[in-house]
């Protein structure tokens, strides 16, 4: 009788399959393989080795294994599968997250290097009209140690150039160069400049990877030199042969930061992002999976790649949204990172100036030790921020007269000011003064946003788009105007009022184009006289020396949210663009818009101590019984009708009638139709994770089980972000 083993396939199914293992073959857990999957054949992870088999059923065996070793190693595999427990997600899926496209594919794990070219013939053989084969000749011919294949398309050549070439045995392959690969031993390139005694202190409160696990939370104002500390941290801590992990939230908006590390580890650096191509992929992830010990800056899942020695882990801006997986695997990348350094048994570092509620409070709960560095770096200040009430003020494109003139001061003693508004686009909303009528996206419940630059109407929420009017579409009236903020919009105003200065729009529209926020970030580096105009995208740990003054347009928008987050979200935008103002040597001041001065939660903003709204907030919470004082789920569901969601849901309900448990709802979402998809959601809270853990999963057993509507889809979420 052959051995059995269980076999996870990247399909968004709750259960394995079993083959049998040829003879010959040994195989652990972890490992890539080749198995018949009905007509086809399927790539699959083995989870299990010398399992009892099924009774009655004839299985089919294994075709062969890819590797010889498990592309998932123990720790990762383990990682992984709590994951999957945790999250309520199909194992299968998870463990083929850790995969680079690549290899879910089943390609070869090995490192597909590019081709060099080297010229090995005169170009007299070609005939005469071949110039664009004898230029390429010629250029190849100047580089002695060969050129790339990308290298040569890159410089305006073609691939059957090339070929021609080849074939006519003008140019040969390269010997690849067998220096590079392995396990390198890499020098810092400078020495770090010293840490501040506030700076020195705070690092010394971190434990060290010698003292196994341990969680720490940095809390660091903005400014406060944060950055310096992961640094210099691993400088002092990482071993010759120790790989470490820095999970950022989006490394495209910040090219500094990398630039920052590269300068101390030079080519010890790796990154890991979404904009990486599949080649680049497979080798950044062999190289974890080899073992070389590499820093990896990296965005959320990077969290989850084949780590072999990992010494230590830092969550930089911990707080960001984008660290939670929004769709599919619902995991959040930080709290990944927290179990993977218990795994682990090494340390991992929070570090945010505006730390989420979740991880202050298990501060707050003696399980992260809480590290405070209250003042800036050099000799920065905090910068002064003051609340402008607009309520009776006139306008112009949002900016209030004193903001405008704090706005020329700034200008005019040489400084860089950054203007933050909340929305990308012209405006929020066109409107007929006649008829009342505003625009709404046909397939979502929200409105159009008005993009002035390329004349279009586009939902924010679904990809539709149609072109501008300039009368209304219902009843013609030529009263069609816009309403509200965009970011073009406060372009154009700043433009013309000041006319002599450049303004620079930075928000998703652009820097779509590769390469575009490094232009805008050299234009402010500089340091010449400029206006930023932004969204989030300048909130995000950019550090402009020369900004002295941001001006916050309308601070009201997550005042009176239904979401319980929306406050949180507020206070911590509101403070990181804050942080932009006087980084350098020069004072920064910050001037909110709103039209509710006296809310509490604004008066205290302008202390600019995050940790008392930190306090009050969650006051808040725990009163309203929500995270991080309970834990949640909730399930969503999606279909053609709101009443099948609604049905799905219906059905759910029942199933999570346990003491212990609160449910609520099930309701439509908040944007209850979204590209004509209805959706709606069942909330589940509790004070007893392990209990809804365990009922999440039977729960999910059930469900998959159901057969639903055509095109009906229920979700579950975990420790949702979104509510
Ligand atoms: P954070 O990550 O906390 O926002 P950074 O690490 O980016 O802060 O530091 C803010 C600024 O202060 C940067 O320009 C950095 O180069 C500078 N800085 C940090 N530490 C020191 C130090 N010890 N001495 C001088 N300048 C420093
Ligand atoms: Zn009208
Ligand atoms: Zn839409």
């Amino acid at each position: 009788m052959l051995p059995t083993a269980r076999i996870a396939l990247n399909r968004p199914l709750r259960r394995l399959f079993d083959y049998l293992v040829p003879e010959g073959l040994t195989l652990q857990p972890g490992q890539r393989v080749k198995i018949p999957f009905g007509r086809q054949q399927a790539i699959g992870l083995v989870v299990e080795t010398e399992v009892e088999p099924p009774q009655g059923i004839t299985l089919k065996p294994i075709h062969s294994a890819l590797e010889s070793w498990p592309a998932l190693p123990k720790e990762t595999f383990q990682l992984l599968s709590w994951a999957s427990d945790y999250y309520q997600h199909p194992l299968g899926e998870c463990l083929f997250t850790a995969l680079p496209p690549a290899l879910r594919r089943g390609r070869p794990a090995a490192e597909k290097s590019e081709d060099w070219w080297q010229a090995c013939g005169s170009g007299a053989a070609l005939p005469a009209n071949a110039y664009k084969q004898k230029n390429l000749l010629e250029w190849i011919a100047q580089h002695e140690q060969g050129v790339k294949s990308s290298a040569v398309t890159k410089a305006g050549f073609t691939r059957a150039q090339l070929k021609a070439l080849h074939q006519k045995e003008l140019i040969r392959i390269a010997e690849p160069d067998v220096s590079l690969p392995g396990h390198q031993t890499y020098t810092d390139t400078v020495a770090a400049p010293e840490l501040s005694p506030a700076q020195a202190e705070a690092m010394h409160q971190l434990p060290a990877p010698s003292d196994g696990f341990s969680a720490s939370l940095l809390y660091g104002i903005t400014g406060s030199g944060k950055t310096e500390i992961y640094l210099h941290y691993l400088k002092q801590h990482l071993t010759a042969k120790g790989q470490a992990l820095v999970l950022v939230p989006e490394i495209n908006l910040t090219p500094q930061t990398v630039a920052r590390f590269k300068r101390y580890f030079g080519e010890r650096i790796l990154v890991w992002h979404s904009a990486l191509n599949d080649s680049e992929r497979l080798n950044a992830w062999l190289k974890i999976r080899n073992g070389e010990p590499v820093i990896l800056i990296g965005t959320r899942s990077a969290v989850l790649l084949p780590f072999t020695s990992l010494e230590t882990l830092i969550v930089d801006e911990e707080h960001d949204n984008s660290y939670k997986q929004g769709e599919g695997f619902r995991y959040s990348g930080r709290d990944v990172a927290v179990y993977r350094a218990h795994l682990n048994q090494c340390p991992v570092i929070l570090g945010s100036a505006t730390p989420s509620l979740e991880s202050y409070h298990n501060a707050l709960a003696g399980k992260y030790r809480l590290i405070k560095l209250e003042e800036r770096a050099g000799n920065a200040r905090p910068p002064a921020i003051s609340l402008l009430d607009i309520r009776s003020r006139p306008l112009e494109g949002g900016l209030s007269r004193p903001a405008l003139k704090a706005l020329r001061q700034t200008l005019d003693s040489g400084n860089q000011a950054l203007v933050f508004v909340n929305r990308r686009g012209y405006a929020p909303v066109m409107m007929c003064f006649d008829c009342g009528h505003m625009v709404e996206c046909p397939r979502c419940d929200t409105r159009l946003t008005y993009h002035r630059r390329d004349r279009a109407m586009r939902c924010h929420h679904c990809d539709f788009q149609a072109p501008a009017t300039d009368t209304c579409p219902k009843c013609k009236s030529d009263a069609f105007k816009p309403v509200g903020q965009g970011t073009e919009r406060t372009e154009d105003i700043l433009a013309a009022a000041f006319p002599d200065t450049p303004v620079v729009r930075v928000d998703r529209d652009s820097t779509q184009r590769k390469g575009s926020i490094q232009n805008i970030l050299e234009q402010v580096n500089t340091g010449k006289p400029c206006i930023l105009v932004g969204t989030q995208m300048l909130a995000k740990g950019h550090d402009f020396p020369n900004v002295t003054l941001v001006v916050v347009i309308n601070a009201d928008g997550g005042l009176f949210s239904v979401d319980f987050r929306a406050p949180e979200q507020l206070v911590q935008t509101l403070l990181q663009v804050s942080g932009r103002a006087g980084r350098g040597t020069k004072a920064g001041n910050v001037v909110v818009q709103t039209c509710h001065s006296d809310h509490p939660l604004l008066r205290t903003l302008c202390n600019g101590r995050y940790l008392d709204m930190a306090d009050q907030l969650l006051e808040e919470r725990e009163s309203g019984q929500f995270p991080p004082f309970r834990a949640m789920a909730i399930f969503r569901a999606e279909a053609d009708t709101m009443e099948q969601s609604l049905q799905i849901l219906d059905s759910i309900k029942p199933l999570t009638h346990v003491p212990g448990i609160e449910t609520w709802g099930p309701l439509p979402a908040l944007i209850a139709r979204r590209a004509d998809r209805h959706r709606a959601q069942l909330v589940l809270n509790t004070d007893n994770r392990r209990r809804l853990n365990r009922l999440l999963t039977s729960i999910c057993q059930t469900l998959e089980q159901k057969r639903f509507p055509k095109g009906a889809k229920w979700m579950i979420d975990v420790d949702p972000q979104e509510t």
